[in-house]
């Protein structure tokens, strides 16, 4: 295995030999593990180490974070830490472990073991591979599952059967790294993971590590296979029961939201990023209604930004659509209905909406109007002599409009506006 760690990039190489130092020194056997070693072995570039030690996790991630003068966050409640390297590089550090787990979909008890112990608790033998760091042995591959041959076979298996009791999300994480690799759930582990799904498994395990598990795969870089994979196997009423299996429909507006996504990316760099995940769960919620949508909010415990994303799609799709549709409509307008929304909704609604000219509205808010700024201020107002009020935001709100509707080309374009628009309303209200 040495040969695959030479082919490494140099920081991660450094890491590891600092590492290396550290379990001299604590006198700690230590271990690259999990992912890690898999994607080492796939030639697939993976910037998170993950480190196993036979002692104390947590003192080893405190002396590996001062040598490397990193940041470093304390997992108490799993005994596990994390060390964050200036290059952004992310090093998980864990105490070697066993697992037994008490029910199904439980957390499970955890007591201090061996490095085979803690590879026996891993999900799948791809997974369950580890490789010294050790002065000793360094390089020492430890593979007592076969993931190694499995991986060449392109093979998914468990490392036991009731792996998916114990653990129901794992029936995600197959799926997961099923679609990502190309690879194909084996026979018998297959079998198993059909037994689990008719016991309802996932229906049993802690809501919020489903969640997590979903919005991991709804991050991978082609989704809508996993989407496609995960209705054609189980359907999504693990999420709720009115959903069941999405239809043709569903995935043509998956289809188009990915079109879109993928637009807006291209051509808005410099805008904030956006959380695609967010756009294919709106899709595949779509079937609920608002009440259901908010239920499944609560539930999964999503952050109160994301399910009021969540909701926003399925409240005002109806009525904005409309509104955009409406001819000689004027670009303030558009600006004033748009402006409200994340890019997330807007997206969506651009993507699933059958009017031409929505479309377009939509593409001119986010191509010219939403980029428009006013030149005066706050300031400007003042030396006019008007004092600080809610009036100052109205005016200003009423010069942008201005500008986006007729264009104002500059500050005392602006300014005159401005006059013209206080003269006008001194008038009316006098
Ligand atoms: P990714 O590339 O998506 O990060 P990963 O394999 O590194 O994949 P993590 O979720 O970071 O995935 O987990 C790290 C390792 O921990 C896995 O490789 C696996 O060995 C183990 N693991 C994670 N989740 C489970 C689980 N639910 N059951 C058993 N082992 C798990």
């Amino acid at each position: 295995m040495e040969r695959y760690l030479k082919q490494l990039p140099l920081e991660l190489q450094g890491i590891i030999l600092r590492a290396q130092e550290i379990s001299g020194r604590l006198d700690y056997k230590a271990y690259l593990v999990g992912g890690f070693v898999r994607d080492l072995i796939l030639g697939v570039p993976n910037f998170d180490v993950d480190i196993v030690v036979e002692g104390e996790g947590l003192k080893f991630a405190e002396e590996l974070c001062k040598v490397l003068a990193g940041k470093l966050t304390r997992h108490r409640r799993f005994g596990t830490a994390t060390v964050v390297t200036h290059d952004k590089l992310k090093i998980d550090l864990a105490s070697a472990r066993k697992e037994t787990y008490s029910y199904p979909g439980a957390l499970p008890v955890v007591s201090p073991g061996n490095i085979e112990d803690d590879l026996f608790r891993r999900d799948f033998t791809i997974n369950a591979m580890a490789i010294s760091i050790s002065y000793a042995d360094f390089g020492r591959f430890v593979d007592l599952f076969n993931g190694r041959d499995d991986l060449a076979h392109k093979r998914i298996r468990v490392l036991h059967d009731l792996s998916f009791m114990d653990d129901p999300t794992r029936i995600l994480r197959a799926i997961r790294f099923e679609q990502r690799y190309g690879l194909k759930i084996e026979p018998h582990t297959y079998r198993l993971l059909t037994r689990a799904l008719k016991c309802n498994a996932l229906e049993k395990v802690d809501k919020q590590r489903i969640r997590d598990e979903v919005i991991l795969a709804l991050k991978e870089k082609e989704p809508i296979k996993y989407i496609r994979r995960i209705n054609r196997l189980i359907g999504f009423s693990f999420i709720n029961p009115g959903l069941k299996k999405l239809k043709r429909h569903s995935f043509l507006h998956l289809k188009a939201a990915e079109k879109e996504i993928a637009w807006f990316r291209n051509k808005f760099v410099r805008k904030r990023t956006l959380d695609a995940w967010l756009i294919y769960l709106m899709v595949i919620l779509d079937k609920l209604n608002k009440r259901e949508i908010n239920l499944v909010c609560k539930r999964f415990a999503f952050r109160a930004g994301e399910a009021k994303r969540i909701i926003c799609y399925k409240s005002i799709f109806k009525d904005i659509d409309k509104q955009l549709n409406k001819k000689n409509i004027l670009p303030s307008r558009i600006y004033r209905l748009l402006e409200p929304l994340s890019y997330e909704v807007i997206i969506l609604i651009k993507a699933t909406t059958d009017k031409e000219r929505v479309k377009k509205h939509i593409a001119d808010f986010l191509n010219i109007y939403n980029g428009i700024r006013l030149y005066v201020t706050g300031e400007d107002l003042k030396n006019l002599g008007i004092e600080p009020s809610p009036y100052f935001k109205d005016i200003l709100a009423k010069t942008l409009y201005a500008k986006i509707d007729y264009g104002l080309a500059g500050k005392e374009d602006e300014l005159a506006f401005i006059r013209k628009f206080i003269k006008k309303n001194k008038r009316t209200l006098g």
